[in-house]
């Protein structure tokens, strides 16, 4: 299955932020350490199997937001920190992951969530 565009820059933007914020938490001068690649992995898998299939919206701005408790808080940590860098250290990125969000606002996928399993 090809994966969209949007779902791509998703992935990748998570990494990046993640990536941010273990060189400049963990002092790790490549790739993540081995707690930050436990939550990547974590977050990457929690995207492939999202129940919102391709037309799913930034996990940012989800309504549903499936991840388990401990990671959905060490994940806000990363996005507080390497949010407000972005601007300045991935510019398109960040434009880009805006408008991946405003996208989502108007135009709200058609699925309706009756259940969710966390995992
Ligand atoms: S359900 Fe929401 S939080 Fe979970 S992967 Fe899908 S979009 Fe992200
Ligand atoms: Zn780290």
């Amino acid at each position: 299955m090809n994966e969209p565009g949007r779902i791509k820059r998703e992935k990748d933007t998570i990494y990046v932020m993640m990536r941010m914020y273990c060189r400049d938490k963990h002092n790790t001068e490549e790739g993540l350490c081995g707690s930050c690649n436990r939550l990547y992995e974590y977050s990457i898998q929690r995207i492939d199997k999202c129940t919102y299939g391709l037309d799913k919206p930034a996990c940012e701005v989800c309504p549903v937001h499936c991840f388990k408790k401990d990671a959905k808080e060490q994940i806000k940590v990363v996005m507080r920190y390497a949010g407000p860098r972005m601007t300045f250290q991935h510019p398109w990125m960040a434009v880009m992951h805006i408008y991946d969000k405003l996208v989502f606002k108007i135009r709200r996928p058609q699925k309706k969530i009756k259940t969710i399993k966390i995992t």
